[in-house]
């Protein structure tokens, strides 16, 4: 017997295909056009990997790291390996983040657009200066527990058991400090992340960076480089 429902059957499989094929098509790996050519200034320290254009800040970048692995890293370990830093400068972001798995970081390079959250350093510096304070950290936190996870799973198990042993109160806060240690302004002198520390005092900043569905509270941190850290 004929049914009414086949075709119909025939032709919505039809749609879906051509549906997930165009989705599939659409797919931007990495976000950026592929008519971007890129350059990279290497050293045995950092690969710092940026669009062509942008070598003033590729450089600069570069140059402040080897400053910090040269001399500013006594405090957590003197384990310095080499890091590759993207700079991404079209993006609606303000931010930077280091991971595992592969051993990266990424800086965002548009700049907050609020100078109370900005301050007075150079954005660039600014993200050199608090991200790699977060290369150092993963570089030195390879012991212990979290050394035998790298060697069974890799730079993910690394990650997986550091991030369970330290608290991202210590990461954010010690970023941080790094950073106005060694620049003369860091968010330790601005009164806006000053005043978000005072509404998340030590060790509950974890709500700052997290968010909490349950603690309802203003957004009062500065959004460059705490919410999606790591
Ligand atoms: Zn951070």
């Amino acid at each position: 017997m004929h049914n009414p429902f086949q075709h119909m059957r025939y032709y919505l499989c039809l749609a879906l295909a051509v549906s997930l094929a165009h989705t599939a098509g659409a797919q931007q790996f990495g976000g950026n056009r592929p008519s971007l050519k890129w350059r990279q200034v290497d050293s045995d320290t950092v690969r710092v990997i940026f669009p062509a254009g942008l070598e003033g800040q590729g450089k600069r970048v570069s140059d402040v790291i080897h400053n910090i692995a040269r001399s500013h890293t006594a405090t957590l370990g003197a384990n310095v390996r080499k890091v590759d830093i993207i700079l991404q400068h079209e993006t609606m972001q303000s931010n930077g983040f280091v991971q595992l798995g592969p051993f990266r970081s990424v800086f965002y390079l548009t700049p907050p657009p609020n100078s109370t959250d900005l301050g007075s350093l150079n954005w660039a510096d600014q993200l050199a200066l608090h991200e790699y304070r977060h290369v150092i950290q993963n570089n030195n936190f390879r012991k212990g527990v979290s050394k035998a996870g790298y060697y069974v799973f890799g730079e993910l198990g690394q990650a997986a058991l550091t991030n369970i042993a330290v608290p991202n109160w210590f990461w954010e806060g010690d970023a941080v400090v790094a950073e106005t240690a060694l620049s003369e302004q860091g968010r330790g002198r601005l009164p806006s992340f000053s005043m978000a520390s005072v509404r998340f005092p030590w060790p509950g900043s974890n709500t700052a960076i997290c968010r909490s569905v349950t603690d309802r509270s203003a957004n009062t941190c500065p959004t460059t480089t705490r919410p999606v850290t790591s």
